[in-house]
């Protein structure tokens, strides 16, 4: 099969991927909510002969889609949650759909729908002899809140997976090969004694005291942690009225680091602090690790297949979305093109649209966000990209992301479903290329061991309850 053929089967498809993707937008659900959305891409899968099995890693809504027999097992990943409160119409001003529901404010419905693309025209060259092995879409939920990958992982989903390629809705077209911060999330709860505030202070101890203390004593360790790591936390729990000492307090910390092991050194010297800050309060403290992820392993050999598919696969932008996306891009009030390579910037605050791919923008850097792919990165070798669903310097997370979602993002979604039909399609009938990204792999992880970060007895429903 010629390369072109696969990106054909994607171009044929269009008319019923466009239908899902809106179908998906336009009955946004939240992290572990998402059960109509799951249904309707298990259900294309099934139509398209994949063998789908449900309710993953504990998660109703996790599932894993496979079709094709024996080796090489080649993967890729959907997300489909949306976010909350983010509601609003394709339209280029700001205007709610319903004030205060969900919107698919990070483009995951286009995820989702992008990344089944590949897997169907990956499925039809396996169908008809021209490829060999099997092709795997894991369907991720809660991406936003709480992690499913994570659980996913644990639950060795990814364990007979050779390699996955990637992406996320973004505005442009370029492989990732960077790398982000681990992370481990507690909730800190001291309990003290109520007691009135005015007249018997001396009976009360108070476990808001607990909660300023142990933020004082992070503050302190600041300076002392590497330029690279970021902790971060919120009161969710500061008493119920001023005249009562309260009895309850609690804080919700994050504790982000490049390195693994840092991030597990840093959170004992929190874990400390927040003993002392107990002991000076006279409180007792209750100290729960929440969740944890690693950062990204990042992968050259894979960023290179996808950037040369790229490069191969058309972005094609009707009229009316290049009209759309000029309107869209006038309302952006602090566009900002940093993520791109200095000389590219230009180019980028002109166009309506950045569809010209580019090399990796993050080579060799450590973004300051974290990711659930940061796990199965360290069981899989992952490929990454984005693909431009949305006029240059929008960020993720703005009704302008939600508004582009709908009809205009599906330019970028097709684009991405070709760039990953064509990578996994290389690694299926390139033996060569499949070893070199595992040999990249196995010598970035070096001797160190992936130990699920996730604390026992984690239930990812309770995660997101927090
Ligand atoms: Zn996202």
């Amino acid at each position: 099969m010629e390369k072109q053929e696969l990106f054909d089967t994607v171009e044929a498809e269009r008319s019923w991927l466009e239908d899902l993707s809106q179908s998906i937008w336009a009955d946004p659900e939240v992290a572990l909510q998402e059960y109509d959305s799951a249904e309707k891409l298990q259900d294309a899968l099934r139509e398209e002969g994949f063998e789908v099995e449900t309710g993953v890693a504990g998660m109703d809504t996790a599932f894993i889609a496979r079709y094709g027999e024996g080796d090489p097992v080649v993967g890729t990943m959907g997300e489909f949650d949306a976010l909350p409160g983010m509601s609003q119409q394709a339209t280029a001003e700001r205007e709610p759909v319903e004030e205060g529901a969900p919107g698919h404010g990070c483009g995951h419905n286009l995820f989702g729908v992008g990344s089944l693309a590949a897997a169907v025209a990956v499925k039809r060259a396996i169908e008809c002899g021209d490829a060999e092995g099997t092709v795997v879409y894991a369907g991720t939920p809660a991406e936003e809140a709480g992690g499913g990958k994570v659980y996913m992982v644990r639950d060795g989903v990814f364990d007979d997976v050779d390699a996955v390629v990637s992406w996320h809705p973004g505005w442009n077209n370029a492989p990732g090969k960077g790398s982000c911060l681990a992370v481990d999330s507690f909730e800190f709860r001291f309990e003290g004694e109520t007691a009135h505030a005015a007249a018997s202070p001396e009976s009360g101890r108070s476990a808001l005291d607990g909660v300023q203390l142990l933020g004082t004593g992070i503050e302190y360790m600041r300076e002392h942690v590497p330029q690279a790591a970021r902790i971060h936390y919120v009161v969710t729990d500061g008493g119920d009225a001023a005249n009562i000492v309260p009895g309850e307090a609690a804080m919700e910390c994050l504790v982000r680091a490049p390195d693994r092991a840092e991030v597990e050194r840093i959170s004992e010297w929190v874990k400390d602090a927040a003993e002392g800050a107990a002991l000076m309060s006279g409180t007792e403290l209750e100290a729960t690790k929440t969740s944890g992820m690693y950062g990204v392993l990042p992968n050259h050999e894979l960023g290179d297949v996808i950037r040369e598919n790229m490069a191969d696969a058309e972005f094609t932008l009707t009229e009316d979305q290049a009209q759309f996306a000029s309107e869209l891009k006038e309302t952006l009030e602090n566009p900002s093109y940093g993520r791109v390579q200095p000389e590219h910037r230009e180019a980028a605050a002109e166009a309506a649209m950045f569809t010209q791919p580019i090399d990796a923008p993050d080579e060799g850097k450590t973004g300051s966000y974290s990711t659930d792919t940061g796990d199965v990165s360290w069981n899989v070798p992952v490929g990454r990209f984005t693909a431009a669903t949305w006029p240059p310097g929008t960020p993720a997370h703005s009704w302008q992301a939600v508004a582009a979602g709908k009809e205009l993002g599906t330019a970028g979604m097709l684009f991405a479903g070709k760039t990953i039909a064509g990578a996994l399609y290389d690694l299926l009938t390139d033996e060569d290329r499949l070893a070199r990204a595992t040999g990249e792999f196995t010598q970035r992880k070096g001797d160190r061991e992936y130990e699920s970060p996730l604390p026992d007895d984690a239930d990812p429903y309770e995660l997101v309850d927090r």
